[in-house]
């Protein structure tokens, strides 16, 4: 098995360039992690599930890379009933580090497991998050591509796939459906944790 956007990254890297790993796939890439933490060419950012139950059973926010790598890695745990509302505005709120870092190119970990009707994790994405993905993408970034990972209802893998690259192509959107919305008592559970995410990469920043 190969890590196909971490091996790209690395040779990317060696190329002198500056790689921004966009990791949508619902679950952490801790792989990728793993091969990436210890890199300041290679900034990996993460949004995923995260639970007792959840494989890989860690990315909490304290993954945040290792030795010159450190303040280049931002994992963002959800909780279990995460919407597009507040999916796409913790997207947003955590997209100008991904800025500030000036990437040359970003690969996209392109999973679509976050899906609401998708078997395996429990979060409530439609299709309208993963178009606004590529949207935001395109129009934040000046190269961009991506490497399909998780997605296991094919019933609905097609439309994810294809309102991504619609939105990568700023085209409009293919099939709008109802935005979901998350119960406000996760936001608020969550609220705490993103401020010692932000808080931390801060104080990394700042100490450099
Ligand atoms: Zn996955």
């Amino acid at each position: 098995m190969f890590n196909n956007i971490a091996i790209a990254a690395k040779l990317l890297a060696n190329d002198k360039k500056k790689v921004l790993i966009l990791d949508m796939d619902g679950h952490f890439g801790n792989g990728t992690y793993e091969l990436t933490k210890e890199s300041n060419d290679i900034f990996y950012w993460s949004l995923h599930e995260f639970g007792k139950n959840i494989y890989p059973q860690c990315g909490d926010i304290d993954y945040v890379g290792v030795g010159p790598g450190k303040g280049y890695s931002i994992n963002i745990p959800l909780p279990q009933g995460v919407g597009d509302d507040l999916y796409m505005e913790v997207f947003n709120r955590f997209l100008p580090f991904a800025k500030n870092f000036k990437p040359d190119i970003v690969g996209v970990s392109a999973g679509f497991d976050a899906h609401k009707d998708d078997f395996v994790l429990n979060l409530k994405l439609t299709d309208n998050s993963f178009y606004e993905i590529g949207k935001i993408l395109s129009e934040n970034f000046g190269n961009v591509f991506a490497v399909l990972e998780g997605g296991y209802n094919l019933d609905v893998l097609q439309g994810s796939i294809s309102n991504f690259i619609k939105g990568i192509n700023q085209q409009p959107i293919e099939s709008k459906m109802e935005r979901t919305t998350t119960n406000p008592r996760i936001i608020t559970a969550l609220e705490p944790k993103l401020v010692t995410l932000e808080d931390t990469i801060h104080q990394i920043k700042k100490s450099e």
